[in-house]
């Protein structure tokens, strides 16, 4: 970290990347493998660039072990399109049940509201968001065409550790804030998506993935042809040019996930990390979490002193010893530390450092 004077970015996104990941484009950034061009320069349908965007989703499938029948899209419109395209696409009934756990999740659900009859069937706004209600036994619709879910609550730090009961329905979830953090058994969902900018790659590049059967072609005729995942599917997502710099990246990161051991690898290393937070939390008697222990996020931790002004110190003093973006979301106030993959242990550890000799000062 000392050889170029970064900072432990806490942000919750856009977040850090590997430094092996942003050397490697660094060196390739003038000259793409002797093309004599970057590639961001580089024609989408070049036989190089099938080559970047053919291997970025191998890779991605090795990782999440995706089965055949699942397609990969490379897309844009940041996570917020999909709360369109999802019920524009997959609405056949006309009906969906959303569980609401957070701000992401309740903007998809209003959003959905323009296109069906959407049923808000359980949530966790009665408690800001601080837990993830439970879901074994919820009064799923007997038409819904899907339940939603928000797999990992960005803002409030909350997970999903065991999915709903969906009572035979197509799950989809928004895996923005979790992404290629853990293992996930894909053939238990209908539809993944997730913004890259979290824990993936740079802003811009929109991953879904999605249960062939669930690719539809009679749409509305109103239905714009971008916003048809078939459009896509079609077209190996090069129907039109795709966020082609941010693909490569992205692909970079893949092969760094699969160079540490795969996500099960990742998984524990994130495991731990999260531990040393939670565990000096746990302990603090001036810093306290926010949410319920059994509905805890590994990869966002929000925190606060219960004072606002000393909320407010001790982010200044912490950005001043090159710990950042640790200021948590206005809706919950205090403080949130993102602990993305890229994330070293030792940032963790320096942020403990710093919050014990911040209490001691404070107390
Ligand atoms: C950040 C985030 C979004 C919104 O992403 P955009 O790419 O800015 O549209 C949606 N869902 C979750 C879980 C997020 O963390």
């Amino acid at each position: 970290m000392e050889k170029y004077n970064r900072v432990y970015n806490f942000s919750a996104g856009p977040a850090v990347l590997p430094v092996e990941v942003l050397e490697k484009a660094r060196d390739e950034m003038l000259n793409y493998q002797n093309t004599g061009m970057s590639v961001m320069e580089m024609s989408h349908r070049s036989k190089v660039y099938d080559n970047i965007i053919k291997e970025a989703e191998t890779d991605l499938r090795d990782l999440l072990s995706i089965p055949q029948n699942y397609k990969v899209l490379f897309l844009q419109g940041g996570a917020s399109l999909q709360f369109s395209m999802v019920p524009i696409n997959l609405l056949k009934n006309g009906t969906a049940d959303y569980i609401v756990t957070g701000q992401w999740a309740k903007k998809a659900y209003q959003e959905a509201q323009k296109y069906g009859k959407i049923n808000k069937v359980a949530t966790s706004e009665d408690k800001t968001f601080s837990y993830i209600p439970d879901c074994s036994n919820l009064d799923i619709s007997p038409d819904a065409d899907y339940v939603y879910i928000c797999e990992n609550n960005t803002i409030y730090g909350t997970k999903f550790h065991q999915l709903p009961n969906t009572k035979g329905k197509d799950l989809v979830s928004d895996m923005s804030s979790c992404f290629l953090s853990e293992p996930v058994d894909v053939t238990k969902y209908g539809l993944i998506f997730a913004g890259v900018q979290k824990n993936v790659g740079p802003a811009g590049v929109q991953i879904v993935i999605i249960r062939e059967d669930l690719i539809r072609e009679d749409l509305p005729s109103w239905c714009p042809t971008m916003l048809k995942y078939k459009t896509h599917a079609d077209n190996d997502s090069l129907y039109n040019t795709p966020p082609a710099y941010g693909i490569y990246i992205c692909g970079l990161v893949f092969k760094w996930l699969k160079k540490i051991g795969g996500l099960s690898v990742m998984k524990e290393i994130n495991e731990k990390k999260a531990q040393i937070l939670y565990d000096f939390l746990d302990n603090s008697k001036l810093f306290k979490g926010t949410t319920e222990k059994s509905s805890r996020s590994i990869m966002n931790v929000p925190f606060v002193t219960g004072n606002e002004d000393l909320d407010k110190k001790f982010i200044q003093e912490a950005s001043s010893n090159s710990l950042v973006q640790l200021k948590g979301h206005r809706t919950v106030g205090g403080m949130r530390a993102s602990l993305y993959n890229a994330m070293p242990q030792e940032g963790v550890i320096k942020l403990v450092e710093f919050m014990k000799k911040f209490e001691q000062e404070n107390s």
